[in-house]
C-alpha cells in the first residue's frame, strides 16, 4: 500500500461480490504464488497457486476459487485475476 503501486481490486463472483487485492507475487516451480489480500470484510490473506500452464493458456484472466466463498459453504464462484497482475 505504501509502494505507490495503484492496486487492482478484484472481485468473486458472488452476489454482492468480495473484493481483493493482488500482493506479493513470488515465482516458484511450476508457477507463481500470489497473495490475495480480501478488502471488505476483514479476512485473513491467502495464497493461490497459478501454475505456468494456466499462465500460458490464451485468455486475459485467471480464475481462481473465491476462498471467502469457499468457507463460507457457499457454491462455486470464481475471482477472476489478470494475467497482468500475476506476472513476477
Ligand atoms: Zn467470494
Amino acid at each position: 500500500m505504501a509502494d505507490g503501486d495503484a492496486a487492482t481490486v478484484l472481485a468473486c463472483t458472488n452476489e454482492p461480490p468480495h473484493r481483493f487485492e493482488v500482493g506479493n507475487r513470488v515465482g516458484v516451480a511450476g508457477g507463481v504464488l500470489v497473495t490475495l489480500k480480501p478488502l471488505d470484510p476483514p479476512y485473513p490473506s491467502r495464497d493461490v497457486f497459478v501454475t505456468n500452464r494456466e499462465l500460458k493458456m490464451g485468455y486475459d484472466d485467471v480464475y481462481k476459487a473465491c476462498f471467502v466463498c469457499v468457507d463460507g459453504g457457499r457454491k462455486e464462484t470464481a475471482i477472476p485475476i489478470p494475467k497482468a497482475e500475476i506476472a513476477v
